[in-house]
C-alpha cells in the first residue's frame, strides 16, 4: 500500500510528494523545498512518520522541481534519479535559479538515470517510468498501476498542460505524448501533477482544452 503526502513548496508552488510503503521506505518526487522552513517541514514529516528515504525521483529538471536536491543529498545521502535527457538542465541549474529569483550554492549531479519502461521499486510499491518530453527534455511520468495513479510533473495538470515556450518545449510532442502515453491509461487513474490539485485521466480526456 502507498501513502502519499503532498507539500507545496517554493514561490512557484511545486508539489513535492513523499510516497511511503507499508515497510516505511519512502521516495521523494520533485524536492521543491527551498526555504529553511520548507526543508524543516519535509524533514519533520519524514522523521515523524519514521520513514527511510530510499529514492529521490525527478519528473524533470526545471529549477522549481530540483531546488531541494542538495538538501536531500546532504540529509539523507540519497542522490537524484533523472532521465539523462534532463542532465543539461541540472548542469545549468545555478544560472536558471538566478533567472527565477532563487540562489543555488552548488550544481547537483544525477546519481541514477531512468528511461522509458524502467520500473522503480521500494517496499511493496512498484512504479513504471514513461518518457514524455514536450514540456522539457527529460520529462518522465511515474505510473503506479496497483494504486491506479500517475505522477505527471509538468506534463499534465488539472485542465491544462505544461508550457512549451521554454527551451526544448514542443507543443506537438507534448500533446502527442499525453494522448499516446497517458490517455491510454484507465479513466479512473488519479493524476498527481507537479502543480495544482489532483485530477483524473478520465476528467482530462473529456475536459482538457489543449488535447483534441
Ligand atoms: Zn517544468
Ligand atoms: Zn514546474
Amino acid at each position: 500500500m502507498l501513502t502519499i503526502k503532498t507539500f507545496e513548496f517554493n514561490d512557484i508552488g511545486v508539489n513535492t510528494y513523499v510516497l511511503s510503503s507499508t515497510n516505511n521506505e519512502c521516495v521523494i518526487i520533485d524536492p521543491g523545498c527551498y526555504s529553511e522552513a520548507e526543508k524543516q517541514q519535509l524533514d519533520a514529516y519524514i522523521a515523524g512518520a519514521n520513514l527511510q528515504v530510499v529514492g529521490l525521483l525527478i519528473t524533470h529538471c526545471h529549477i522549481d522541481h530540483i531546488l531541494g536536491i542538495a538538501h536531500i543529498e546532504d540529509t539523507y545521502h540519497i542522490g537524484a534519479t533523472i532521465h539523462a535527457a534532463g542532465a543539461e538542465f541540472l548542469r545549468a541549474s545555478v544560472g536558471y535559479a538566478s533567472v527565477f529569483g532563487f540562489e543555488l550554492d552548488r550544481i547537483v549531479k544525477a546519481a541514477h538515470f531512468i528511461d522509458d519502461g524502467d520500473v522503480i521499486r521500494f517496499g511493496d510499491v512498484s512504479m513504471r517510468v514513461v518518457y514524455t518530453p514536450g514540456h522539457a527534455d527529460g520529462s518522465v511520468c511515474f505510473i503506479c498501476d496497483e494504486e491506479q495513479l500517475v505522477f505527471t510533473g509538468d506534463v499534465l495538470f488539472l485542465g491544462s498542460i505544461g508550457r512549451t515556450d521554454l527551451p526544448t518545449g514542443d507543443f506537438k510532442m507534448l500533446t502527442d505524448n499525453i494522448k499516446n502515453k497517458l490517455f491510454i491509461l484507465p479513466a479512473s487513474y488519479t493524476v498527481y501533477a507537479g502543480h495544482g490539485p489532483t485530477t483524473t485521466i478520465g476528467y482530462e480526456q473529456t475536459n482538457n482544452p489543449f488535447i483534441d
